[in-house]
C-alpha cells in the first residue's frame, strides 16, 4: 500500500515540485494551497504524513499545525513543516506547535524521502495500535481517548551516547529543564550494557564517536528486543547528511545537526518522548482491553468467545497428537431458586466460589470456562477415559460437599451441580457439536435427578465407583 502524503503551500510551482518528486516515489500524492483546505483535507481524506509549508497568507502553518495536534482525530499524522526559514526560533515553534520536524526549502532529495519514509512508518505503528484501540472500545471495554498531544513530557529516562564531554553536560543540563533523568555514556558496549538494564524513553546518539560508528549502534539498538521501540535521535554535523539519512532508513527517529541549539533539543526529545508515551498508552489500553474482552468480569473465568477460539485450536491439534479430550458442562441446580429466595448479590457469590471450587480441581492445563448465566465448561486435553469420568465426579463431590460462603443471614448455601461429559476422540469435529455433545448429557443429567454426571456413551455415573481415585490426577 503506497502512503498518502498531503502536501500543503500557498505558492503552486512549490506543490508541483513536491507532489513530482514524491509521485516519483510512488507515492499517493493530496495537495492544498491554504491552511484552510489543509485541514478540510486532513479530516476528509486520511493523509499518512502533511508537508506543511510555514508562510501562508490567513492561516499560517503554525496555527494549522496546532489544530491538528489539538484534534484527537487527527493528532497521530506526522506533520512536517517546509520552510524557507532557518531560525531556530520559528523551528522552535513549530515543534511546539506538535511539528514532526523541519524541512528547509529548497528541499534537499534525500532528507525529503528519509524523512517521509521514517515518519509513514511510525504512523503505521500507531495506526496498528489505534485500530486495534478503536476495536475494543466498539466493545465497549476502553474509552477512546487519544491525543498524541496530551502525554506528558517530564520525567523521562534518556540515554545520552556522546564521548564529548562539554557536549553530554549540555544536553544533560537542557533535559534537566523537564527534570528528565539523563544517563551520559561514552562507548557502545557501555550504551547497551544500561539499556539492557533500563527502560528509556528515548536515546540520543552521537554520529561523531571517535573510536566506533554510531550509526552502526543505532542499528545494533533497533534491532535488540528491550531498545527496539525506544525512540533514537542522532547528533551530527552539516557532513553527516548521508549518514543521517541512512539512520532514518534504519529506524532511527530524529536527528540534530550540531551546534546544538537547546531549544531545539528540548523540543525535538519532547515529541520522541510523547510518541512513544502515547504509542505506549495505546498498547496497554489495548492488552487490558483483549483480557476484558477475553475473561468473565464475575468470576475471571474465561467467556465464551475465548473457550470456542482455544477449542477450536485443541481439535484441530487432537488430529494430529491422536488423543482425547473431555468437555464437561456444568450447570448449577436450581439456581434460580438461589437467586429468587436470597438476592441476587448472593447469587453472584455462588457463581465466584463455584468458579474457584472448578478451578482448584482442574490442572493447569485443563481449560475452565463460563459460558453465561450459571453454565460453565471444563475442557481436558489429554486425559485417559477413566481419568475423565473422576475427575468429573470429583468437581461435582467438590461442589455439593461443602457448603458455600455466603453474606446471608444463615452464613451458607448448600449448592449442587449436574454435568455432562463427552470424550472426543481424534477426528473431524466442530465447537458447536462438541459442545452440544456434552450439553444433551448435562441435560439428561438435569432430568435423571441432578447432582449428578452423565457422560456419553456411558450413561449416569454411580458415585460409589468414583469414591477414590484410583492413580494419582497427574499421570
Ligand atoms: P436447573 O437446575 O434446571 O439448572 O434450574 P436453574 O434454576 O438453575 O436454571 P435456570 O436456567 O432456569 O435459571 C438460571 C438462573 O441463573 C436464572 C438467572 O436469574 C440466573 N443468573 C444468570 N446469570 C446470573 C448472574 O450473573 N448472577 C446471578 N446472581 N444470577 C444469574
Ligand atoms: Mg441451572
Ligand atoms: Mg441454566
Amino acid at each position: 500500500m503506497s502512503a498518502r502524503v498531503l502536501v500543503v503551500d500557498d505558492i503552486l510551482p512549490n506543490v508541483k515540485l513536491l507532489e513530482a518528486k514524491l509521485s516519483s516515489e510512488y507515492y499517493d500524492v493530496l495537495t492544498a494551497v491554504s491552511g484552510e483546505e489543509a485541514l478540510r483535507r486532513a479530516e476528509n481524506d486520511s493523509p499518512d504524513i502533511i508537508l506543511l509549508d510555514v508562510m501562508m497568507p490567513g492561516m499560517d502553518g503554525f496555527e494549522v499545525c496546532r489544530r491538528i495536534k489539538q484534534n484527537p482525530t487527527l493528532a497521530h499524522i506526522p506533520v512536517v513543516m517546509v520552510t524557507a526559514l532557518t531560525d531556530s526560533e520559528d523551528r522552535v515553534r513549530g515543534l511546539e506547535a506538535g511539528a514532526d520536524d523541519f524541512l528547509s526549502k529548497p528541499v534537499n532529495d534525500t532528507a525529503l524521502m528519509a524523512r517521509v519514509r521514517s515518519l509513514v512508518r511510525l504512523k503505521m505503528t500507531v495506526d496498528e495500535w489505534r485500530a486495534r484501540e478503536t476495536t475494543a472500545s466498539q466493545l465497549g471495554v476502553v474509552e477512546h481517548e487519544a491525543n498524541v498531544m496530551s502525554e506528558p513530557v517530564e520525567n523521562a529516562k534518556i540515554l545520552v551516547v556522546e564521548d564529548q564531554r562539554f557536549e553530554s553536560d549540555k544536553i544533560a543540563d537542557t533535559l534537566h529543564t523537564d527534570d528528565d533523568s539523563v544517563i551520559p555514556v561514552d562507548s557502545g558496549r557501555q550504551a547497551m550494557e544500561y539499556a539492557s538494564q533500563n527502560d528509556f524513553d528515548l536515546m540520543i546518539v552521537s554520529l561523531n564517536l571517535k573510536k566506533e560508528d554510531g550509526l552502526r549502534l543505532c542499528s545494533h539498538l533497533r534491532s535488540n528486543e528491550k531498545t527496539r521501540s525506544v525512540p533514537i535521535i542522532m547528533l551530527g554535523t552539516d557532513e553527516n547528511m548521508d549518514k543521517i539519512a541512512h539512520g532514518l532508513e534504519i529506524g532511527a527517529h530524529d536527528y540534530i545537526i550540531r551546534p546544538i541549539d537547546r531549544n531545539e533539543l528540548l523540543a525535538r526529545a519532547r515529541t520522541q518522548i510523547r510518541r512513544k508515551r502515547f504509542q505506549e498508552r495505546l498498547r496497554a489500553n489495548y492488552e487490558v482491553s483483549l483480557s476484558m474482552a477475553l475473561t468473565d468480569s464475575l468470576t475471571g473465568l474465561y467467556n465464551r468467545r475465548y473457550l470456542e477460539v482455544h477449542l477450536q485450536k485443541l481439535l484441530q491439534k487432537n488430529q494430529e497428537t491422536r488423543k482425547n479430550i473431555c468437555v464437561l458442562t456444568l450447570d448449577i441446580d436450581h439456581f434460580k431458586e438461589v437467586n429468587d429466595t436470597n438476592g441476587h448479590s448472593a447469587g453472584d457469590e455462588v457463581l465466584k466460589t463455584f468458579a474457584t471450587r472448578l478451578k482448584d480441581n482442574l490442572r493447569s492445563f485443563d481449560l475452565v470456562a463460563r459460558l453465561g448465566g450459571e453454565e460453565f465448561v471444563a475442557i481436558m486435553p489429554d486425559t485417559s477415559n477413566e481419568m475423565a469420568l473422576f475427575i468429573a465426579e470429583r468437581l461435582r463431590r467438590s461442589i455439593g460437599e461443602k457448603s458455600f460462603k455466603c453474606n446471608i443471614p444463615a452464613g451458607f448455601l448448600d449448592i449442587t451441580t449436574s454435568i455432562g461429559g463427552a470424550i472426543i476422540e481424534p477426528g473431524a469435529h466442530t465447537v458447536k457439536d462438541v459442545l452440544a455433545r456434552a450439553d444433551k448429557m448435562l441435560y439428561e443429567a438435569k432430568h435423571s435427578g441432578r447432582n449428578c454426571t452423565v457422560f456419553e456413551k456411558i450413561g449416569k455415573l454411580n458415585p460409589g465407583d468414583f469414591k477414590q481415585e484410583s492413580r494419582p490426577l497427574i499421570e
